[in-house]
């Protein structure tokens, strides 16, 4: 029982590579990041198996329904807190609603959180990644949103806006000391596909 060092925690992010992701189509438009923003897919899902299947669905349906030229989205995260690369960080996301989503750092949770419980390991790390991204870009807390603050929407679900309402998500971003924040890994393409590989094959077990 001696003083365990705090390593910190490292959020892996699987690349876009290993989930098989498009290609963007192009039309970047370069902003810096000021804001995060939280959203859901709103759509029920339970089983996490089938995670890379929907994101790749999720693409394709914002590339070829939407016109958009990438995922709208920067990060992804599955039902079980996997972390996903969606579009480039250093280009706008997109939106269907009536907000500018320049300067947003994108985060969106798999689920309809009108519906479901946000899990506790998606919670888990939508707090890492809130927490690495405020540091890293020099992010105000008042400017770690909810898509609902920014639009009409219901997005990012009772559940999941509930933890942002009642100051959850702000506590546990402020509990993390400075230096000791989360830091942000890109796996390797093989990291990667060997992820999907268990996220995919995880039923079985
Ligand atoms: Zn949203």
């Amino acid at each position: 029982m001696g003083d365990a060092v705090h390593a910190g925690t490292s959020i892996e992010v699987i690349p876009r590579s290993a989930w098989g992701a498009r290609s963007s189509t192009g039309n970047c438009v370069s902003h810096t990041i000021s804001s995060i923003s939280v959203h859901h897919t709103a759509t029920h899902s339970t089983d996490n198996t089938k995670s890379p299947k929907r994101l790749l669905s999720y693409q394709r349906y914002h590339q070829d329904n939407k016109g958009w030229a990438d995922l709208a989205y920067h990060l992804f995260i599955d039902l079980e807190g996997n972390v996903y690369a969606g579009r480039d960080i250093g280009c706008v996301g997109d939106t269907a609603t009536n907000y500018d989503p320049s300067g947003h750092l994108l985060i969106v949770l798999e689920g309809n959180f009108e519906k479901q419980p946000v899990s506790t390991k998606a919670l888990d790390r939508l707090v890492e990644l809130v927490t690495w991204g405020a540091k890293t870009y020099s992010v105000d807390s008042d400017k770690i949103r909810a898509h609902r603050d920014l639009a009409a929407t219901a997005c990012p679900g009772a559940s999941l806006y509930a933890k942002l309402q009642d100051g959850t998500l702000d506590a546990r971003v402020r509990s993390f000391d400075t230096g000791e924040e989360p830091t942000f890994r890109m796996l390797s393409q093989v990291e990667g596909q060997a992820r999907i590989q268990r996220i995919v094959g995880s039923q079985q077990k």
